[in-house]
């Protein structure tokens, strides 16, 4: 029998998976293990501080897909990477016996006492946990960020001259440092300083249903262990831990008595507290939920409430949310959100903000009010800012009312935004005036959700209005509404009009008279959200429609740039009424070897006369590794920086550099032109560029001076998408599909599937120039048009033309 052991590469990870295989081989020497590396995001992206990518599982994922996909049968990770909750269909398996829990400190100096450091002593860890635990032992303890694995740290701790970091025991014995005796380790009790949760138990990721992977996992397990890690992780799973949190757990055993320690704080580390409960063999999962429930209440109290915003968020084109609001979502702790919100705004908050969903879509029902009020005064306590967002105005028939009374009686406070509601904003895009000085001085606005026969609506007062009528949630009713207005006197000539999903690109606008309108927008099969308007202002639409008398509006245009390159062509598009479906088929992805190799120059950038910037993406993931390197803009000094391209000079500048040469032109031959003059034998030049680039200018550079390129980056395909075009394309939803080169033409085919190339007649493509035409051609898509002018605004052009 064979068993395939996944793990990823690092030094670290493969001695402790090849620990574990050992033991196995042991007590099952009959199976032949083997060992398999897998590399995981985490691996490609680190040199962006972890923060800033997010929560954990990013060392967890392509190791779960390859046990998933019976590629491998056990997957071996450290605790600490594992997230609290695991994918369908995979658990951990028991075990195996636990290294070493303890934090260490590791110094230059020797001592015997982590209190004997020097006074002042600057110490060196990335860990919250760690952070507030140092502060607790000496105040003086001065605390610096260091990120990396076993080896970089120690290097950092003797480059930047510290007095010592925190690690843990249990890598540094794996690798042999902790014995090596080149260094001072003073181990850490973990009842006083506590250990991350399970720290030095290796998680050990198995199929739920592998009945045999877990047998031989018992072979190996140890019951210490065992009591210890549910204790552990059950005191992290009941706190919903996240690693910006400082969370710690300890779990000590003594024969058949468990003490657990517990560590808890809020985000900021203001406040922290430290618990410990008892049991007994067997209690592990209460002890851990009890002692986690205990200090999470501890903390809540503490914690200040956060203000909760009832906000609106407009009546749908997100152009139409208020500046206030705005600024609220972009710094918001908490998102609660609507169906009628346009999802747009989901990308303004921050990355750790956490959005949640209540209202309905398709067949599910949305949450409960009184949950959803529950939930507001929740996070309210929390401490978090939250943002409660409702389509148009929160208090037009918005329950905003209801929820500003439940959190004033629970003691949250918070603040109303108001919106411009879909009764006003909406008939406006729809080119109808709610009030018009030739006919009408007052308006009603009405729910037509009416809820049985004898509905509380008065229809006689009603039907004798003179202003104008807005129903509000009545297409359902529509025939029913008309009718007892006609009944009830009102002229049946009487105009009315039905706006479907107003000031959105899907609008639509069916008008008639009371007597006409329902056979109209049946007719018209226009469905919920809808306003129903009844008055002479609807007349006026003749003259006063803006909006859905666009040239491009309602078109569905496809655009397959990348997302960061997108924005431009989107904005254009929207600016005609067009609606750009965005599905980039391409990403820049950092190369991190190169990164790694170009690092090494930071030291001694000095030795450069030149260096060039050929995009932003370059100019991005260059500071992001000069930064993460522990420098900065200075370490450039008087070198001259060429930026390509004007988006690129404003990228820099943002760094505090402004581009001695920036070619007017983007071609490489007017680069080359340009900087040739400047350049002499002693010059040297450093390229930090992609990839995919061209070799032509480093060929002419280099017939010059020396020249150092590194490609830090690579165009490849993105197939992170929230829309289904080969779906939309099957049904004919698609009106344009623009390709601006012949990567995106590559990469779109391959997303869609070759097989539903076919499809693509159904819209027109739409190709930047030649060179991309003719990649089209290849692959078997039609080229309806080729831009005249090979840019963005060309194909614009290009488009318009078409819908002449
Ligand atoms: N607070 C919202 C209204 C919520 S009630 C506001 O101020 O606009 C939900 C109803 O609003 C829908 O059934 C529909 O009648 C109307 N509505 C909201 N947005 C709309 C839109 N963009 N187009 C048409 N009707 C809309």
């Amino acid at each position: 029998m064979k068993i395939i052991v996944g793990s990823r590469g690092s030094k670290l990870a493969v001695v402790q998976t090849n620990w574990l295989l050992e033991e196995l081989r042991k007590a099952n020497p009959e199976v032949d293990f083997e060992l398999k590396i897998i590399k995981t995001k985490g691996d490609k992206i680190q040199h962006k501080a972890l923060d800033k990518i997010g929560d954990k599982g990013i060392f967890t994922k392509e190791l779960e897909d390859a046990l998933l996909s019976g590629e491998i049968d056990m997957a071996v990770h450290s605790m600490k990477d594992m997230p609290s909750a695991l994918p369908d269909g995979l658990t951990l398996s028991v075990p195996p016996m636990r290294e070493d829990p303890r934090d260490v400190l590791l110094t230059p100096h020797k001592i015997s006492a982590i209190q004997e450091l020097p006074e002042n002593a600057v110490i060196g860890t990335g860990s919250k946990r760690r952070i507030y635990q140092l502060k607790n032992i000496r105040k003086d303890f001065e605390v610096v960020g260091i990120r990396g694995n076993i080896d970089t740290r120690i290097r950092k701790m003797k480059e930047q001259g510290l007095d010592g970091i925190i690690l843990a025991a249990a890598g540094l014995k794996r690798i042999g440092v902790y014995e090596s005796g080149d260094y001072t380790c003073l181990p850490l009790d973990p009842c006083q300083f506590v250990s991350a949760p399970a720290q030095g138990i290796l998680a050990v990721e198995i199929r739920e249903d592998n009945e045999t992977v877990k047998a031989l996992m018992e072979s190996v397990s140890n019951p210490v262990t065992k009591a210890q890690m549910t204790a552990e992780r059950q005191f992290l799973i009941s706190l919903n831990g996240s690693c910006h949190i400082p969370i710690g757990a300890y779990c000590n055993v003594e024969g058949e008595k468990l003490t657990l320690y517990g560590l808890f704080g809020n985000e900021d580390g203001t406040i922290l507290y430290k618990g410990q409960t008892e049991g007994a063999m067997g209690e592990e999962a209460k002890m851990g939920d009890r002692l986690a429930k205990e200090l999470k209440e501890m903390v809540e109290a503490k914690i200040k409430p956060g203000t909760v915003y009832l906000a609106g968020g407009g009546c749908g084109d997100k152009g139409l949310i208020t500046v206030k609001a705005m600024e609220k979502l972009k710094t918001c702790d908490a998102l609660v959100y609507d169906a009628l919100v346009n999802e747009e705004f989901l990308k303004w908050t921050k990355p750790e903000c956490e959005k949640i969903y209540v209202g309905k879509r398709a067949a599910n029902h949305a949450l409960p009010q009184d949950e959803i009020n529950a939930l507001l005064i929740r996070l309210g306590r929390e401490g978090k800012n939250v943002v409660r967002l409702k389509g148009g105005d929160p208090y037009v028939f918005g329950r905003g009312g209801e929820e500003g009374e439940e959190l004033y009686d629970a003691g949250v406070p918070f603040e109303v935004i108001p919106g411009i509601t879909s009764v006003i904003g909406g008939l406006a895009y729809a080119g109808i005036p709610i009030t018009h000085r030739d006919c009408v001085s007052s308006f009603q606005v009405v729910t037509g959700h009416l809820k049985s026969e004898e509905s509380e609506l008065d229809w006689p007062v009603l039907a004798k209005s003179k202003g104008t009528i807005v129903f509000l949630m009545g297409v359902k009713n529509l025939e029913k509404i008309t009718g007892e207005l006609m009944k009830n006197g009102m002229d049946k000539n009487t105009p009315a009009a039905v706006v479907h999903r107003a000031s959105t690109p899907y609008q639509r606008v069916v008008e008639g008279t009371l007597e006409t309108i329902y056979g109209i927008a049946t007719e018209a099969r226009i469905t919920a959200p809808s306003l129903i308007v009844v008055g002479d202002v609807v007349t006026k639409r003749e003259k006063l429609r803006f909006f859905d008398s666009k040239p491009l509006f309602g078109k569905n245009i496809v655009v397959t740039r990348s997302r960061e390159q997108s924005s431009k062509m989107v904005a254009q598009i929207a600016e005609l009424g067009g609606n750009a479906i965005e599905y980039p088929t391409i990403k820049i992805e950092p190369i991190p070897e190169n990164v790694d190799a170009l690092a090494e120059n930071f030291g001694s950038l000095d030795r450069y006369s030149h260096i060039i910037f050929t995009s932003t993406n370059g100019v991005e993931i260059f500071f992001d590794a000069l930064k993460a390197s522990g420098r900065d803009t200075r370490a450039l000094g008087s070198i001259h920086v060429t930026a390509i391209g004007s988006a690129t000079a404003a990228l820099l500048a943002e760094q505090g550099i402004t581009a001695d040469f920036v070619p007017k032109k983007y071609v490489g031959e007017e680069l080359v032109d340009g900087l040739m003059p400047l350049l002499t034998e002693t010059s040297r030049v450093l390229i930090p560029r992609s990839k995919n680039a061209r070799i032509y200018v480093v060929e002419e550079l280099r017939k010059v001076c020396p020249v150092d390129e590194y490609q830090i980056y690579e165009t490849v395909r993105e197939d992170n998408t929230d829309v289904d075009v080969a779906e939309m394309l099957k049904n004919k939803e698609i009106d344009y599909i623009t390709f601006t080169s012949s990567t995106t033409v590559q990469y779109f085919v391959e997303k869609i599937g070759s097989e539903n190339v076919d499809d693509t007649k159904n819209a027109k493509c739409v190709s930047i120039g030649p060179v991309t035409s003719d990649k089209m051609k290849e692959l078997g898509l039609t080229v309806d048009v080729q831009a005249e002018v090979y840019t963005i605004a060309g194909m614009i052009e290009a488009i318009l033309n078409m819908e002449k």
